[in-house]
């Protein structure tokens, strides 16, 4: 579930691609996606289930999944090479790494415990300093973007980066 691409593979059977149907075709698609998440309803969540294709430039942090996603594409340079210099790679992608693991540890990665359960396993001191009154003189440097909207990314930047130096 970590990286490269999923252990299964999701079914597009049934699903009828024109060549010259561009409209129809995504209309098609989107009424699989529709059909595949109301499918979801009531079930338990598919801890191996896959948010991103492994042709994806990007990361993602699964707080119902308690993991995250690395596709493939996010695992070639200039992001990740095995023969670069580790101090390379450790900027690179053990930064992005880093930025998401911090995502289990932000205003929404506290809502869910180790099993993704709904749970908010912070305690009251955690909560105050990332939500108390003294918060936002600590965060101020990091809201210079948009604010609140991108604190969590903006933490998260950092953390990873704070990692990817230590390592
Ligand atoms: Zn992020």
């Amino acid at each position: 579930m970590w990286g490269g691409y999923p252990e299964h593979w999701q079914s597009y059977a049934g699903l009828v691609i024109k060549n010259d149907d561009a409209l129809g075709n995504n209309q098609r698609i989107s009424l699989l996606n529709y059909r595949n998440a109301l499918a979801k309803l009531n079930q338990p969540v598919d801890k191996h289930e896959w948010w991103m294709t492994p042709q994806t430039v990007n990361a993602v942090n699964l707080p119902l999944q308690n993991g995250m996603n690395f596709p493939a594409a996010i695992l070639l340079p200039p992001f990740f090479d095995p023969a670069a210099d580790p101090v390379s790679n450790y900027g690179s992608i053990g930064s992005i790494i880093g930025h998401e693991i911090s995502h289990s540890f932000d205003a929404t990665g506290a809502l869910f415990d180790a099993e993704g359960k709904y749970l908010n396993w912070w305690k009251p001191d955690d909560l105050a300093f990332r939500l108390g009154h003294d918060a936002p003189d600590r965060t101020r440097a990091l809201r210079l973007l948009k604010g609140r909207q991108v604190l969590d990314e903006n933490i998260a930047d950092l953390a990873g980066l704070a990692a990817a130096y230590d390592g």
